[in-house]
């Protein structure tokens, strides 16, 4: 098996002078310049002291220097660690503790605050977004290393940080088998190929804007439009030179408020993906009805890269996640007992295959409870296997609400909220509750211009849930808490409102 750096090298020899990255207003750079950057980059790595199997944390700015980073640190066998942006200083401080680094990046405007961490195990350099820092400056210097540290398939590439929604973000390592495996079982599900040209919108700190994104790309020798942020108008104006939008729902939710998203806009593109959290159902038949477009859904996460993904030719459903990629099993079974489930009972998602993470750096005693003895990771996502044969996401196990002794799965409640007239989305979430245990509670948006009572809610549900799903307080908010991959912040709800029965 080959390496997502051996995928590079290849790339880049076939490739040449064709751009990897498009940047709008600025020079675009071909495979052969961000190959010998990459080349500079790990020889400056060897001069810092970074040996093979060795980790390098880096929290900078989006820039196709920074992906360059990514592929020296492969290339010389160390391990890439990259950090959310918008980590600040005590979370810096865990993730370094945690990880010890052998050396740490961080963008010329932050040197200042994490300078004092540099010390005889431990080196700080910088690298900007407009091909800036220290790095880059001793890159210039140095003559570029052509061979690489020999990584095999079992040999740590990432540790990546999960995102953080549930809990304290765990450390997944991830090897090289990981990384290619799942690449290569995306580049066939999506028939991504050197033609495609990618609008690339996504941070390059989390496994979709990195390991799916980015390693599809360079892999298959294709173009990457390298976009900063996500503006909608600019992703509009780029589809008649692009072929593929990978995005998380939130890109969707701004696309269709765009009067200018129609079938004439989009005519060039021919792929939309969408993944990292549940994609409204009705923003998928939204999308198709004014594009001609089916929006195709994929389900991954931090541990496993991608899981299960609908059809590329075929029916993409609403709601659904489509079948696990070649090569890749997976399973539903009881909470309970872990035993596994028929088609259509819903239960804990469970995920086995050469996707499947080495497991949580530092923590063994995590890693051991969240695989089963046939090798089995359990996500910790619940979801049901439909006699359709299509994987369907129903929550995450901690989100799931156990009020008087029953089962409430969130997202039915969700579904029939979002239903009502003048509803615009609802997080359904459990808070303690003396006599229930938990108390079913909603969280609603209303759609902006529009006053709702939440005594209209809870009488509109009346005929539509069991009494048990029935919430028994609907609280009113302008939004939800959202991260920066466009996650609901459920935690932060139930602290939120956590006194509601009390
Ligand atoms: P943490 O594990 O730290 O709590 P996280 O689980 O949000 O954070 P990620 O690994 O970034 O961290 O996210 C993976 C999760 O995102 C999945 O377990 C699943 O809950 C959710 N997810 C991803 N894709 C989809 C999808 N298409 N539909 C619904 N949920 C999705
Ligand atoms: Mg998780």
């Amino acid at each position: 098996m080959q390496t997502i750096y051996e995928n590079f090298i290849q790339a880049a020899e076939t490739m040449q002078a064709k751009p990897l990255f498009e940047r709008p207003g600025e020079p675009s750079i071909s495979y052969t310049q961000t190959r010998e950057l990459v080349e500079r980059l790990a020889a400056v790595l060897g001069e810092v002291g970074v040996a093979p199997g060795d980790r390098i944390a880096v929290q900078v700015e989006k820039s196709p220097e920074a992906i360059a980073l990514y592929l020296a640190t492969l290339q010389v066998g160390a391990i890439f660690l990259p950090l959310n942006t918008a980590y600040t200083g005590a979370e810096i401080d865990y993730f370094i503790g945690d990880a010890a680094p052998r050396l740490f990046v961080c963008d010329p405007g932050t040197f200042a605050a994490h300078a004092h961490r540099a010390g005889p195990t431990l080196a700080v350099e910088t690298l900007g977004a407009s091909a800036d820092g220290t790095l880059i400056e001793r890159a210039r210097g140095v003559t570029p290393r052509e061979d690489a540290h020999p990584s095999g398939p079992d040999d740590r590439a990432a540790i990546l940080y999960t995102s953080g929604t549930t809990g304290r973000s765990k450390g997944a390592v991830l090897t090289h088998r990981n990384l290619a495996s799942n690449t290569e079982a995306l580049l066939d599900c999506w028939r991504f190929t050197a033609e495609d040209r990618l609008i690339h919108a996504l941070p390059i700190f989390h496994t979709h804007g990195l390991f799916v994104a980015a390693n599809m790309s360079l892999t298959a020798g294709a173009t990457m439009i390298f976009l900063t942020k996500f503006d909608a108008e600019q992703a509009i104006d780029l589809m008649a030179d692009a072929s593929v939008l990978m995005g998380v729902p939130t890109f969707y939710t701004r696309l269709l408020k765009s009067d200018r998203l129609s079938r004439e806009t989009t005519a060039g593109m021919r792929l939309f993906v969408s993944g990292s959290a549940p994609l409204l159902a009705e923003d998928h038949r939204a999308f198709q009805d004014r594009t001609g477009q089916a929006i195709l859904e994929r389900y991954g996460m931090t541990e496993t890269c991608m899981i299960a993904s609908n059809p590329y030719d075929g029916a993409r459903i609403p709601g659904a996640v489509g079948m696990a990629l070649p090569g890749i099993s997976v399973r539903v079974t009881d909470r309970e007992t872990g035993a596994a489930l028929a088609d259509e009972e819903i239960g804990l998602i469970e995920v086995k295959g050469p996707n499947v993470f080495e497991g949580y750096w530092n923590m063994p005693e995590k890693t051991a409870s969240e695989f089963r003895k046939d090798g089995y990771f359990i996500t910790g996502d619940l979801g049901q296997i439909g006699k359709d044969g299509y994987l369907r996401i129903v929550g995450r196990d901690k989100d799931l609400v156990i009020s008087g002794g029953y089962n409430v799965y969130p997202k039915e409640v969700e579904e029939a909220i979002d239903a009502l007239p003048g509803v615009l989305e609802s997080a359904v979430i459990g808070l303690p509750h003396s006599d229930l245990g938990e108390g079913v509670t909603a969280v609603v948006v209303p759609r902006s211009g529009v006053v709702l009572d939440p005594q209209q809610i809870t009488a509109a549900l009346a005929d539509r849930l069991a009494r048990f799903k029935q919430p028994k307080r609907v609280f009113m908010v302008e939004s939800l808490p959202r991260n920066v991959m466009g996650k609901v912040q459920k935690a932060e709800l139930r602290r939120l409102f956590a006194d509601t029965y009390a």
